[in-house]
């Protein structure tokens, strides 16, 4: 009886993982054929400056809607393009098209507007990570100053030697590194200073339950700090409401992201945002 109800369970379990399985190669093809269909694009979310709100930036987000017209967050997709090797030709794309975009931000007059843009650390470590990256700055034109790398804290993973020397390939290039979600995983704090980086993001999980739990409250306190003794910025991810916003720039927070001063939104719908900033609030320079 037990060895029955047992081998039914296995049956079970088997034709979900079958299912699992078979949806999410299902998923792969699709999301394939949407990317040589050109029907990824991006969004775009302004960064700003603390506590004054002037936008200093933008984060490109990638999208992506089906050919059933659903939309599918990078969250499921990018993990499955990453385990596929896809991410390194999507990955390709996002960097080409958020530079042009940022070129043409510079070209409209927001000379200072830096565009943040995430790459997978399976992207990263790949051998041709640099010419892509020279290609794509190259061909947008941009200035990589403005440029922003985003990488999460499991780049640490990677070898010691290769990590050290791929930032200070890229710093010297002109290009900024941030570490994205910062928080959630960092082992070595010694390491982190070794690093060649810019920026730490805080994981919008801390900024969440900033006001209610001291546990994230102290969490966000110590990365502040932390980048203000390592000499690096800081900026806050997912800050939804003012009281957030008052308590990180309290903090010594830099600069901050998130719904309460915008969502993600297309390229037009950026410019607009920006433009409609307060004069004296943009980055924007008038004279030129
Ligand atoms: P991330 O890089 O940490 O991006 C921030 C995420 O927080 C975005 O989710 C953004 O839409 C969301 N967000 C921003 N402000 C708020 C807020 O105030 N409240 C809440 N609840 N959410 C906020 P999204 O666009 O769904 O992206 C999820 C993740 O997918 C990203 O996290 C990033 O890890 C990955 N991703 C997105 N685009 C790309 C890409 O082009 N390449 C790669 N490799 N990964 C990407
Ligand atoms: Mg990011
Ligand atoms: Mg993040
Ligand atoms: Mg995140």
């Amino acid at each position: 009886q037990a060895k029955q109800t047992q081998r039914g369970q296995l049956g079970v379990y088997t034709r979900q993982m079958g299912l699992e399985i078979q949806s999410r190669v299902k998923m792969l093809q699709d999301l394939r054929l949407s990317f040589e269909h050109q029907r990824l694009y991006l969004h775009y979310q302004p960064q700003v400056s603390l506590p004054d709100g002037k936008p200093v930036g933008c984060e490109a987000l990638i999208r992506w809607r089906d050919d059933q017209g659903r939309y599918i967050p990078p969250d499921v997709f990018i993990p499955l393009a990453e385990r596929s090797g896809i991410i390194a030709t999507i990955g390709e794309w996002v960097m080409r098209t958020a530079f042009s975009q940022a070129h043409l931000l510079h070209r409209s007059g927001f000379t200072r507007l830096r565009m943040a843009v995430n790459v997978s650390v399976i992207q990263f470590r790949s051998g041709g990570f640099l010419e892509t990256l020279d290609r794509a700055l190259l061909d947008s034109g941009v200035n990589p100053e403005l440029i922003e790398l985003e990488i999460t804290e499991s780049v640490a993973m990677l070898e010691a030697d290769y990590l050290l020397d791929m930032l200070k390939q890229i710093k010297s290039r002109g290009v900024q590194v941030a570490i994205d979600d910062f928080g959630t995983g960092f082992s070595s704090l010694s390491y982190l200073q070794r690093l060649s980086i810019d920026r730490l993001k805080i994981d919008r999980a801390f900024v969440d339950q900033l006001c209610e739990s001291q546990d994230s409250r102290s969490i966000a306190e110590m990365v502040i700090e932390l980048s203000h003794s390592l000499n690096l910025q800081v900026i806050a991810e997912g800050v939804e409401e003012q009281q957030q916003a008052e308590r990180l720039a309290e903090l010594g927070c830099h600069e901050a992201q998130g719904y309460f001063y915008a969502k993600p939104m297309e390229a037009d719908a950026l410019l607009r945002w920006l433009m409609n900033q307060e004069p004296g609030n943009t980055q924007r320079n008038t004279s030129a």
